[in-house]
């Protein structure tokens, strides 16, 4: 309404183009926010649902991401609105090690899980290979040793968190951490850049595989998308 009168008052009504123009213009100068408020979204999916079934099952993955993720995504955005916060890319958000928790554990929730739906891919699994493979073989002894220890991570994360495979310095190193924590908080006990992780919270894995976490784990390493995981390697080392 408001605007509509602005707009006519100019006498610009019937020139579409500068509608569009105005439009544009009058949005910057009644939120002056707008230049920086890139808000946070919610990436789609890059598969179906249920492209990573019987691993990981079509309503989890639906409600992962539909609620969760989307979940994570709005208290964000909510969290940061209007406050100095607004503006910062997710990974100054994370390093900082002066954020509240809302931004924490949200923008936690948000990297992580936007960095697990891009490790993940149907008709994957295997093995690594390459400077990848090379890095874990030295480091872990071999890859059935190196599922040993992130299996065991995973698996022993008590209550809500994830398990990583962390490029930390020039060494690859598997942590967990609790609730939406991640190895590039300022605080990390294992500091360094991500790229394997696995979500371990309840609601990862509970209506298709109940208490059986080490199951799902298990079932973990038949949709890991390696050459994702390698590319981030590589893009680090
Ligand atoms: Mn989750």
């Amino acid at each position: 309404m408001e605007r509509r009168k602005f707009i006519s008052a100019l006498g610009l009504i019937t020139a579409s183009g500068a509608i569009t123009n105005l439009n544009s213009m009058t949005n910057n100068i009644t939120n002056k926010r707008s230049n920086k408020m890139a808000k946070f979204e919610l990436p789609a999916l890059s598969y179906a649902f249920d492209a990573l079934e019987p691993h990981i099952d079509a309503k989890t993955m639906e409600i992962h991401h539909d609620k969760h993720h989307a979940a994570y995504v709005a208290k964000l955005n909510a969290a940061v609105e209007g406050s100095d916060l607004e503006g910062k890319s997710l990974l100054e958000l994370l390093s900082d090690a002066s954020i509240n928790s809302a931004v924490r554990n949200n923008g936690g929730g948000h990297y992580n899980h936007t960095l697990f739906w891009e490790l993940m891919a149907p008709g994957k699994g295997g093995e690594p290979s390459g400077a990848l493979a090379d890095a874990i073989n030295s480091t872990f002894g071999s890859f059935g040793d190196f599922k040993k220890q992130f299996s065991n991570a995973a698996a022993t994360r008590f209550g809500s968190g994830w398990a990583w495979l962390v490029v930390s310095g020039d060494k690859l190193v598997v942590s967990s951490t609790p609730n939406q924590d991640n190895p590039l908080m300022a605080d990390a006990a294992v500091k360094g850049t991500p790229v394997l992780g696995i979500d371990v919270w309840e609601h990862a894995y509970y209506l298709n595989y109940q208490n059986r976490r080490p199951d799902y784990i298990d079932a973990f390493y038949n949709v890991i998308n390696w050459d994702e995981v390698a590319k981030r390697f590589d893009q680090v080392k």
